[in-house]
């Protein structure tokens, strides 16, 4: 389930209109953070409620079913990056779904950042799982439960609102562009096109991703970097048919237990991942990056009761932060096979897994 706690969407705000704001550092900063926390306190009922306008709308870019509610989260966007200051705005179609784009230039021969988010979620199935309907945001104990309000919409929404706070308290000092596109939990299909099609209207001097987390919910947090991703399905058949376990079961290798096995050998006793040619061009990090990063605050009981488990798995010989930060991992996503409907079946032919690394 997705969960934004509004604490720290203020402490990230803050964080990252300092950085914005350093860039350029010609105004007293304890000023500025003066007049961005008064209009924070007399806006932040009027922000909560556009990022909850937001997070209403089924913005689900795997499914042709959400195409107009795709184009209704963007035509908000631009609205929403207009009204907070943007000096243009507008929907730009691709391909697959659009990307909304707004900018307010104050000086072409000053720095320019650009924001970087996704208004796109992810499907919101298993529903049964959810306490409450996924596009129906629910505030409990200062925590906003709603698709999407944790990825993205609740992040890069900040970004917007931290525009106007720049704006409204003319603490601005740097030019903004924003780059919200629609595909990024499909993969971002089009964007590269979009990106090669758009060059110098996206020429930025940095940018800004809006896409990641925070260290802990008292610790608003810059990335530096992200891991790619790759994405292979893997299919396993064995016989020409259907084969009934009395009859066949023990005499012809089952496919399910042959994927099964296959992925389980993925990884050896030290968590390492066993297929040849895998860290080939991984980059290691340096001992100093090493001791960098290991002065992040972390804590792993917190990290741990967040998600409910007894025990961290991974890599022998590397922290937390390096095996999510600076290592490669093998991930299986999702598995099927066989059939998995109602009563029983004794029928198997093949088995899929589909696995990021
Ligand atoms: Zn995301």
């Amino acid at each position: 389930m997705s969960r934004l706690p509004l604490s720290s969407f203020v402490r990230s705000l803050f964080l990252h209109l300092r950085t914005i704001s350093l860039i350029l550092p010609t105004l007293n900063l304890t000023i500025m953070q003066q007049a961005w926390k008064e209009y924070h306190d007399q806006h932040k009922d009027r922000f909560l409620d556009e990022m909850l306008e937001l997070l209403r709308i089924p913005s689900v870019s795997a499914k042709s079913e959400h195409k107009e509610d795709m184009q209704r989260c963007a035509e908000l966007i631009r609205q929403r990056l207009l009204d907070s200051g943007c000096d243009s705005a507008q929907v730009m179609p691709t391909a697959g779904h659009p990307v909304v784009y707004g900018e307010k230039i104050i000086d072409p021969s000053k720095p320019t950042v650009l924001v970087y988010g996704h208004y796109d979620v992810q499907p919101a199935e298993p529903l049964e799982l959810w306490t409450n309907p996924p596009f129906e945001p629910t505030i409990v104990d200062g925590k906003v439960y709603a698709r999407g309000s944790a990825d993205d919409k609740g992040q890069f929404y900040m970004h917007v609102k931290a525009l106007e706070t720049l704006v409204k308290t003319n603490t601005l000092t740097s030019n903004i562009k924003f780059l919200i596109e629609g595909e990024e939990e499909v993969g971002s299909p089009n964007l590269a096109t979009f990106v090669s099609d758009n060059k110098e209207l996206l020429k930025a001097d940095v940018i800004l991703i809006s896409d990641s987390s925070m260290l802990s919910m008292d610790t608003p947090s810059l990335d530096i970097g992200v891991r790619g991703l790759s994405y292979i399905e893997v299919e396993v058949t064995g016989p020409n048919r259907d084969l009934h376990s009395g009859t066949y079961g023990g005499a012809v290798a089952n496919p399910i237990t042959i994927l099964a096995k296959m992925i389980a050998s993925c990884h050896d006793a030290n968590n390492h991942i066993t297929i040849p040619g895998f860290y080939e061009d991984v980059v290691e990090a340096t001992a100093e990056e090493r001791a960098l990063m290991s002065r992040a605050p972390y804590n792993e009981k917190e990290y741990m009761d967040d998600l409910g488990v007894q025990a961290l798995w991974g890599e022998t010989g590397y922290t937390t932060a390096e095996r999510t930060g600076i290592r490669p991992t093998l991930e299986v996503n999702g598995i099927w096979g066989g059939y998995t409907g109602e009563g029983g079946f004794v029928h198997s032919s093949s088995g899929s897994a589909g696995c990021t690394s």
